[in-house]
Order: C-alpha cells, then structure tokens, then sequence
C-alpha cells in the first residue's frame, strides 16, 4: 500500500507519510483509494490511480485484475462509494507495447507507429517518442476517451487511429 499499516486504520497521517505526500510522492486519491481497500480487507495493491473528467483511473497489475472487481463486481463497486466517483479499472500487463495498450483499452491494437521528433517536448517529460495507435473503428466510443490516459501510463504521447 501506498501509506504504512498504522495511516492505514487512522484518519491521521503520521511523519513520514506525510512527507511522502509533501513531496509529491503520494497523492491524496492514493491515501483514499490505499484506506478504502484497507477496510476491504483487500491485500494487493494499485499501480497507479489519477482522475480525470471525474472518473478515477485505477491501473493495476494483469493479475490482480479480478481481486480488484471482486465477486460480481463488489470490491470495485465499494471503492467507487468510498471515493465518491466512477472508477474504470485498467489492467497493466507486461511484455510488448501492444500487448500492455490492448490489455489497457481491452481492445485488439492493428498496429502502432512510432513517431520520432526532435523537437524537445514543450511540457511534460515525454521522451519526444509519440504513439499512433491503431485500432478497429468499432472500438472508437470506448478507446477514444483513453488516449490521455494511456499516455500518461506509458509516459508517451498516444493517439488513436481508427481504421
Ligand atoms: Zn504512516
């Protein structure tokens, strides 16, 4: 977890954490999110977790996935009630770009070119590498939505490509 075990069951932050917060290390959705799955006894932790448009991104590892959703979506059901939002859940697998964006999107990805440009990215620490993602134009209403935050994941610039 995020906080250690004594933060976990207070309302309090002890020293250390929060100094883990004041240095931006932790996120207050972190301390949140780190609670809620205390009190469901849930062990396996998040990878990550970030809002957005206020929905709350939640990654976690390949195979933790179905810990997280819980028996007929209870767990993810109870996070949601104890954040006060709508929570997708997205899983982070490991191996190839394509593998870990399809996991991510839960969509088959055609392909992915990569652009290299020069220009030293403006904002952000991007690696000036970008992503084109290529994917059925069915999947567009629920892959569009995602480009941000599958860039945020892989720390790249991404866009989708339906074709
Ligand atoms: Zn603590």
């Amino acid at each position: 977890m995020k906080i250690c075990k004594v933060c976990l069951s207070s309302d309090l932050l002890c020293s250390g954490c929060s100094r883990k917060l004041d240095e931006g290390m932790i996120t207050k959705t972190d301390i949140a999110l780190s609670r809620a799955l205390h009190e469901i006894n849930q062990k396996s932790d998040f990878i990550e977790a970030f809002e957005e448009n206020g929905r709350l991104f939640l990654i976690v590892d390949t195979k933790h996935t179905k810990e997280f959703i819980g028996p007929g979506g209870k767990n993810i059901r109870k996070l949601s009630e104890a954040l006060g939002k709508p929570i997708k859940l997205m899983e982070k697998a490991t191996g190839t770009e394509k593998h870990i964006i399809e996991k991510l999107i839960g969509a088959p990805v055609l392909g992915i070119n990569k652009v290299y440009s020069n220009q030293k990215a403006s904002k952000e620490n991007t690696s000036g590498e970008s992503f084109k993602v290529r994917v059925e134009r069915r999947y567009v209403r629920n892959v569009q939505p995602l480009a941000g935050v599958v860039g945020k994941i892989l720390n790249k610039k991404v866009s989708f490509v339906f074709e």
